[in-house]
């Protein structure tokens, strides 16, 4: 197909209908991927020129209520070791991040009652008070409004909270019935009407998923405009009830990065460790598809394997230094460069 007149329409307006964008994303040619790839690539570069900010990511409990199909850390997975950081061992990893140049600290962890809101707030705080020049990204699900006002008024500054998919069957498909999409989006309503800087996003290849769901969570995402993204592949898990599903591909991720970059151009997108455990230079390649983020992994080597929502993760034996020497000069070899700093959404 002739794609070029539907990309200036997407680049110009970012209004294409649900068929030309159902067209794109059906495209599955190297040509088509290539050419969003560069469009997008230059719209991250008008509005954040050749920086690639870095987030701090300490994966702090492993406990989880939840039961999501997909993961490996749910509920019903006996054989994931559980484990929890004290907040001496969460602060220790923020003084290790922060000498290495991190200012946005990540605390993400599984749906976990032990943290109640009065020990995140002191949590918080602690950070806060030893890091007032750094950010903090809370990613620890689903939570009332009041615990998510509470954390906010505490010091978070940013919450993540992938929606998984905008479309209820898909969604039902994803997750037990005690869980509803219709819950997942009012977190998502009411973190952004407290005024955190919001992340929702999908997997990409999750079991089940069609072009007509992409298409939902596109137009969630265009919906939503939250300040951040999280996309990433699907990659089974071997002790999960989808462990025989086969992963996402590199190509599918990559080619969604640069639509979202067109679509919401001022938005932080993360080249996802998934990615880069689906393909070598999967997250080289994100960073050259549109996106401009970066995590790196703070949490105590110790603790990594335990943290396994998906085989093969990436990272798992390799301190923060070390995978910051080599991030550095995986982004130097894509002509971009790490920045230093908190890495706000742009106004
Ligand atoms: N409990 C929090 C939540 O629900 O947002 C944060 C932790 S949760 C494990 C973080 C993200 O990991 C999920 O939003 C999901 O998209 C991703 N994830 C879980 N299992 C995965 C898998 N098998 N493959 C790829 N991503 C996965």
């Amino acid at each position: 197909m002739n794609f070029l007149p539907l990309l200036d329409k997407l680049e110009k307006t970012q209004a294409l209908t649900d068929a030309e964008l159902g067209g794109l994303l059906e495209d599955t040619s190297p040509r088509l991927a290539s050419e969003l790839a560069l469009r997008a690539r230059a719209v991250r570069e008008r509005i954040y020129g050749r920086a690639v900010y870095i987030r701090g990511l300490i994966e702090f409990t492993n406990y989880c209520r939840n039961n999501c199909y997909y993961c490996g850390i749910r509920r019903d997975n006996l054989k994931a070791l559980r484990y929890r950081l004290t907040p001496e061992e969460i602060l220790a990893c923020c003084a290790a991040g922060y000498r290495l140049g991190f200012r946005t600290f990540v605390l993400q962890g599984g749906e976990d009652a032990y943290f109640t809101d009065k020990r995140l707030e002191g949590l918080l705080r602690a950070i806060k008070k030893s890091y007032p020049d750094c950010a903090i990204t809370l990613s620890l699900g689903e939570r009332s409004r009041d615990s998510y006002a509470r954390l906010f008024e505490a010091g978070a500054d940013r919450y993540l909270l992938r929606h998984e998919t905008a479309d209820e069957g898909h969604y039902r498909h994803l997750h037990p019935g005690e869980m509803s999409l219709r819950h997942r989006l009012q977190c998502l309503r009411d973190l952004q009407a407290i005024g955190y800087q919001t992340g929702c996003g999908m997997m990409v290849g999750s079991p089940g998923q069609t072009t007509e769901h992409l298409i939902k969570d596109l137009r969630l995402l265009q919906e939503l405009q939250p300040e951040m993204a999280g996309i990433g592949p699907f990659i089974p898990q071997h002790d999960t009830p989808f462990a025989m599903q086969p992963s996402g591909t590199a190509a599918g991720t990559l080619k969604l990065l640069s639509l979202i970059r067109l679509l919401l151009p001022n938005v932080l997108l993360p080249a996802t460790t998934a990615l880069g455990t689906i393909d070598p230079q999967g997250r080289e390649k994100g960073l050259l598809a549109g996106a401009n983020v970066l995590m790196t992994n703070l949490s105590p080597v110790a603790v990594r394997k335990k943290y396994a929502l998906y085989d093969n993760k990436i990272c798992m034996k390799e301190d923060a230094a070390q995978i910051l020497d080599r991030l550095n000069k995986q982004v130097e070899a894509t002509g971009y460069r790490i920045v230093r700093n908190r890495g706000d959404y742009p106004g």
